[in-house]
């Protein structure tokens, strides 16, 4: 593919333009996320999408801005000025990028050497994942101090000690991205067939919303699809390595090592592993990916040596997204809903990483069909294309002493709720699900939706009060609260 887009003399020559900075040193070790930003032809598709050209206004009609610049300044041998900071990792430039240049990734390989984040380092070390006291700023910025606790004893964040332990052997022991390749071109993905059972991740972010994770066992159990968890199942190191608590190889050894959990509790076929978060998907998508390449494996199997376990074969897997499994019984779920939503006017929002992972940057229709199934009247968003704002976002004005200060994205994406006279936001993700919440906008997780609309009970199963935006005034009207 390289040599498609530059001859090898000038690559080598770009290449040896850039004489310092972490760009040289990634080039130097061969990072796989360094590997084709030569195939970048200034088209400009990405740009409209990238979140961090939307939240600067002084960026608008720069066809160059963020994730175009990058790929400018190295292809001109330059290590890109740009606040790398300002991207969101939300992979919209990736996504829809015609030639698939690896824009976030590469802002991420950069981003991963000049900031590891010490926080969310730290907890990952401490814990296996992100614990509850991660989303505290969060909380407290909202003033609802209570609410965080009552989250933190009723549903306590569980990894085993033996898992953190491995988890942390994992992390000390880093392997560099460059030990590992990229395919060339995304396998394609196997259409989801119907699974007699699943492994259901528990994610790090569930603890905002244990409504989400409660209603999709409800969901799971409705539609007698058998589930299974561990407890040995840590974090798949997604969240925070957008965040920059974890690199490449982190990420990818912490999912290989679940993996490997998962097929012990599971057995060695045919293993759906689903759960409430796209990121989690995209993970454990990826990571099967990688390690689809023998290479990849040898060195997967050394860093899992150290910690007792095995890498396991790929091909026993499949990711059942949410968005791809409750579409699989959308005739079930038709017989299964109760409380019809009729009554409610819901705009519906796919995370950029559901789309990452699918390699599309269309709004897939599954979450409008899934919502359509309850009743409830779905209203098209002029904003359905674009990234919500991003959890990073969120994190880093928080982290920054700036929680009040709401993103022009974000701004947008409230102002067209609003507008738009909608009563509820429903969304795939546990992360968007935080910035809608965090920034005033009532939103449910699809599982926690559907699960109303079966009938649950929206306090005890569905937990609408431990959202931070009350969702009183919208599921009132509808006699539901
Ligand atoms: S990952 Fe998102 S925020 Fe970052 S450059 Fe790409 S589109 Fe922009
Ligand atoms: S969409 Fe891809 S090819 Fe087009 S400017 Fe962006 S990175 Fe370059």
């Amino acid at each position: 593919m390289l040599s498609k887009a530059l001859p090898g003399p000038d690559r080598k020559m770009v290449q040896d333009a850039i004489t310092q900075g972490a760009v040289r040193c990634l080039l130097d070790r061969g990072d796989p996320r360094l590997q084709n930003y030569l195939l970048c032809n200034a088209c400009g598709s990405c740009t409209p999408y990238c979140p961090a050209q939307i939240n600067d206004p002084g960026s608008n009609g720069d066809s160059g801005y963020l994730a175009r610049k990058v790929t400018a300044a190295l292809q001109a041998g330059r290590h890109p000025e740009i606040n790398l900071a300002d991207c969101v990792q939300c992979y919209s430039c990736e996504t829809v990028c015609p030639r698939s240049v690896s824009i976030g990734g590469i802002i991420n390989a950069v981003y991963e050497m000049e900031h590891v984040h010490p926080v969310f380092r730290r907890m990952l070390l401490d814990r296996g994942g992100l614990p509850p006291h991660a989303f505290l700023p969060l909380y407290a910025s909202k003033g609802r101090l209570r609410n965080f606790v009552t989250k933190t004893v009723r549903h306590p964040y569980r990894a085993d000690e033996r898992a953190v332990d491995e988890a942390r052997r994992l992390l000390l022991h880093p392997v560099a991205a460059s030990a590992f390749s990229l395919p060339g071109h995304p396998t394609q993905k196997q259409p989801l067939a119907p699974p007699d059972r699943v492994f259901h991740l528990r994610s790090c972010c569930a603890f905002n919303y244990p409504g989400a994770d409660l209603s999709q066992r409800k969901i799971l159990n409705a539609l007698g699809v058998e589930y299974v968890t561990s407890r040995s199942q840590t974090c798949c190191g997604g969240a925070p390595h957008y965040m920059g608590g974890a690199g490449f190889a982190d990420r990818l050894l912490l999912t290989t090592r679940n993996l490997s959990v998962i097929q012990d509790v599971c057995g060695s076929d045919d293993i759906a592993v689903t759960g409430i978060c796209p990121t989690c998907s995209d993970s454990y998508s990826t990571a099967l990916e990688l390690l689809a390449t023998s290479a990849n494996r040898t060195v997967a199997s050394e860093a899992l040596d150290q910690v007792g376990r095995e890498v396991c074969s790929p091909e026993a897997f499949s990711v059942a997204n949410i968005l791809d499994l409750y579409p699989l019984y959308l005739d079930e779920l038709q017989k299964l809903i109760e409380t019809r939503l009729s009554g409610l006017h819901v705009g519906v929002h796919v995370s950029c990483h559901y789309r990452k992972m699918n390699g599309t940057p269309a709004v897939p229709p599954q979450l409008q069909s899934l919502v359509a199934v309850t009743g409830a009247r779905v209203v098209r968003s002029r904003m359905e294309h674009y990234c919500c704002g991003g959890v990073k976002n969120l994190f880093d004005r928080h982290l920054n002493g700036h929680p009040h200060e709401i993103s022009r994205l974000n701004q947008l994406v409230h102002q067209d709720f609003t507008d738009q006279h909608l009563d509820v936001m429903i969304v795939d993700c546990p992360g968007c699900e935080l910035v809608y919440d965090h920034l005033g906008v009532p939103v449910l997780h699809i599982s926690e939706f559907l699960a109303l609309a079966m009938g649950v009970d929206p306090r005890e199963a569905v937990y609408v009060q431990g959202h931070l935006t009350s969702l009183s005034p919208a599921l009132g009207r509808i006699g539901i609260l």
